[in-house]
């Protein structure tokens, strides 16, 4: 995305809204909100970092570089949320996980997902 927009990877918010009534088995990645809580996550974000037409600019580039729908690009889109599935990001940071041996604590010695960016980030998510 930072690529088509032109926007540096940490000026952009990657955010996956979900509609209807979904509920989750395991803990809501951060950056997937409900329909319904999609005001309150704007809110969060308090400081306006981008003009009206600089956020104009980056949603025209994202309107042309948008696939046309077909049952190709749905295929490719379901195909790539079987592999994110099989690999995991971190729920902080959206980085690669790895996976790593806990050292000490009540978990010492077993494995868990550990975000690549450790020890910037500590997100960590339980081996499926
Ligand atoms: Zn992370």
């Amino acid at each position: 995305m930072a690529t088509v927009t032109g926007l540096a990877e940490d000026e952009l918010e990657s955010l996956v809204v979900l509609t209807g009534t979904a509920t989750f088995k395991k803990e809501k990645p951060r950056n997937l909100v409900l329909r319904r809580e999609l005001a309150s996550y704007i809110r969060k974000f308090e400081v306006p970092r981008h003009s009206d037409a600089e956020v104009y600019a980056a949603v025209q580039a994202i309107e042309d570089a948008r696939h046309e729908r077909s049952a190709e690009t749905d295929r490719a889109h379901r195909l790539s949320l079987t592999k994110a599935a099989a690999n995991p990001l971190c729920p902080v940071c959206g980085s690669q996980m790895t996976v790593r041996v806990a050292k000490k604590g009540v978990n010492a010695g077993q494995q868990f997902l550990g975000c690549t960016n450790f020890p910037r980030c500590r997100g960590t998510r339980q081996l499926a």
